[in-house]
């Protein structure tokens, strides 16, 4: 059983070391600007290139141009979208916790989805969010984290000894094999931590334990993507539906995701596609004693 806290008292000047001010880890004025003027300007004339419906409890697969939009959309009712992007040749992935690190725990408009070491680059920059009036509510949740993981089979055997095959972890596994000719162990090395697209999400400020409620999503709501590099990008429509109750079952009302891609008439204004990290990658070896 879990110890009840404190197990252990209270230094004289507890409250005094409480009371010290917090910082920001990355202040945002750190990271490059995003021209979002520039890249809605691009939205005029783009054509339509592709589009992909995403069944309930299963996944789907889409594929992005550097330079140009994708769009995931509610349609037929509420609906929550783990999101994994690679790079076109699968050497990034979507790095969720530094992209809380440096966005926070929420990502809207103008934030960026940053890609795995060694290159930690933006793969993504979102352009538009219908649901951005949202904010954090009284309980302290938002919409779209980069703080929950997926739903998987592993954590519900875990806590259920049960065996699901729905989950979004299984879900992106299954589409990407199938969408790149991999076997299910091959692909699922490449599934890795989501964007919860349209997920209600935030922390219990009394037990910190992660909390959901039903998302406020509605048919016609949709998040908007600028693409930085050329993108795989996997979707699962979340076996949770509007993850107001549970994950990991078959109990809860799904809906379809549409994923559609867009091709602007020419590259957004001042858009360069981005360089990997300017780190040397040498991590501090001597010349004379490489490692
Ligand atoms: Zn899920």
């Amino acid at each position: 059983m879990k110890p009840q806290h404190p197990t252990f008292p209270e230094p004289d000047d507890a409250a005094a070391r409480r009371a010290m001010s917090p910082v920001t880890c990355y202040p945002a004025d750190c990271l490059p600007a995003v021209d979002l003027a520039a890249l809605g300007a691009a939205r005029d004339g783009w054509q339509r290139i592709a589009a992909v419906t995403v069944p309930p409890r299963d996944a789907g697969c889409f594929e992005v141009p550097a330079g140009h939009f994708f769009r995931i959309s509610s349609i037929g009712g509420p609906q929550v979208g783990d999101l994994n992007l690679w790079s076109a040749d699968l050497s990034e992935r979507f790095y969720s916790g530094k992209t809380r690190a440096l966005h926070g725990t929420h990502v809207s408009t103008g934030d960026r989805l940053w890609s795995s070491f060694p290159a930690l680059r933006p793969m993504a920059t979102i352009t538009a969010d219908t649901l951005d009036w949202y904010g954090f509510d009284a309980d302290g949740l938002s919409v779209h984290d980069v703080i929950g993981t997926r739903c998987d089979p592993y954590t519900h055997n875990l806590l259920t000894g049960g065996q699901y095959h729905h989950c979004c972890h299984s879900n992106l596994t299954r589409a990407l094999a199938a969408h790149r000719g991999l076997t299910l162990e091959q692909a699922e090395t490449h599934v890795h931590d989501v964007l919860n697209v349209f997920m209600c999400t935030g922390f219990s400020r009394r037990t910190g334990q992660y909390l959901m409620k039903a998302s406020p999503v509605r048919p016609g709501d949709y998040l908007e993507f600028l693409a930085e590099i050329d993108l795989l990008g996997a979707l699962s429509a979340c076996p949770g539906g509007d993850c107001s109750a549970e994950h990991s079952s078959d109990r809860a009302s799904c809906h379809p995701l549409l994923v559609e891609v867009f091709r602007p008439a020419a590259p957004p204004r001042g858009w360069l596609a981005p360089e990997v990290s300017g780190y040397d990658r040498s991590h501090g070896a001597r010349p004379d004693n490489p490692q």
